[in-house]
């Protein structure tokens, strides 16, 4: 006669199995967050930024139509680097955030990318013109090469400070994998001079030279910067796309977009399962 299992017994065997399962089939959620690629992509597993965090707050909220799901790497980049430029420079007004993406992706309003999840506008941080104190963002303002506004009816000039930590604060940890800041050529120059008449770590200023780049297809980004992250090799060979170079800290850590022939999914398999294979084939370049 069959003996009733114990509760006992039957937890240690449905633990056994979900261990097992484990096994065979890890979590690979982190994965599957973006496919496609900036323009024509969409977001699987959408995070969503909350409206305000410390030194953090969105240009529009979501009832007001803001856009504010994305992938954890890129809301960690961006409510990461806020906090620490509050902490590093107190006193400022909060980062003002624009559109991230919508809960699934895909074409929105005012963007042609944004649809996969890894990319974001950030207003530049603000000084009042009349007393030199930081005010909030009051909008998409278009500064020139001295950070004066180019509409003479504005009222506010580029806080240079807030606005080089916050570009070193996405550059200089290696797991936000940014890419990317649009941002004009001429507040790309005045930047790096700031930082480097003020002897800021050089390791970010050299990173921050190769990320920072205007676009040669769209608006020069003269009113805000525009931030986007890479895939991760792993990220690329379940279907999300990069393109451009990439910078040598994010080959480190990324691995190499050539990883795989996006057509050959035996291969691909292949270097999901065998570490080594997924390791760099060539060697090195710093640029
Ligand atoms: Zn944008």
């Amino acid at each position: 006669m069959p003996r009733t299992p114990r509760p006992l017994t039957v937890a240690a065997a449905a633990h056994v199995a979900l261990a097992g399962c484990a096994v065979l089939w890890p979590d690979t959620r982190p994965s599957r967050e973006s496919m496609g690629g900036p323009a024509n992509g969409a977001l699987l597993r959408a995070t969503r930024v909350p409206e305000r965090a410390p030194g953090f707050s969105v240009f529009r909220t979501e009832s007001e139509g803001g856009q504010l799901h994305t992938t954890r790497r890129l809301r960690d980049a961006v409510v990461e680097s806020a906090a620490r430029v509050a902490r590093l420079a107190p006193g400022g007004a909060e980062l003002v955030v624009g559109d991230f993406s919508a809960p699934f992706g895909g074409r929105i309003e005012r963007h042609r990318s944004h649809r996969n999840g890894r990319d974001v506008d950030l207003l530049f941080f603000a000084l009042d013109r009349g007393t030199g104190r930081p005010t909030r963002a009051p909008g998409f303002v278009r500064y020139d090469r001295e950070g004066n506004p180019r509409d003479r009816e504005a009222t506010v000039r580029m806080d240079f400070e807030r606005n080089w930590l916050l570009v070193e604060s996405l550059v200089r940890e290696d797991r936000f994998g940014v890419i990317y800041v649009f941002v004009a050529e001429w507040l790309k120059q005045a930047l790096l001079r700031w930082a480097r008449a003020r002897e800021r770590d050089p390791r970010w200023i050299e990173r921050a030279e190769r990320v920072m780049h205007q676009p040669g297809d769209a608006a020069p980004h003269d009113d805000h910067f525009h931030v986007r992250v890479a895939c991760t090799s792993d990220e690329r060979l379940r279907g999300c796309v990069d393109s451009g170079p990439r910078a040598w800290w994010l080959e480190r850590a990324f691995g190499k977009l050539d990883a795989a022939p996006d057509d050959d999914s035996d291969y691909a398999w292949a270097v999901a399962r065998s570490p080594e294979l997924a390791a760099p084939r060539s060697g090195r370049r710093r640029r």
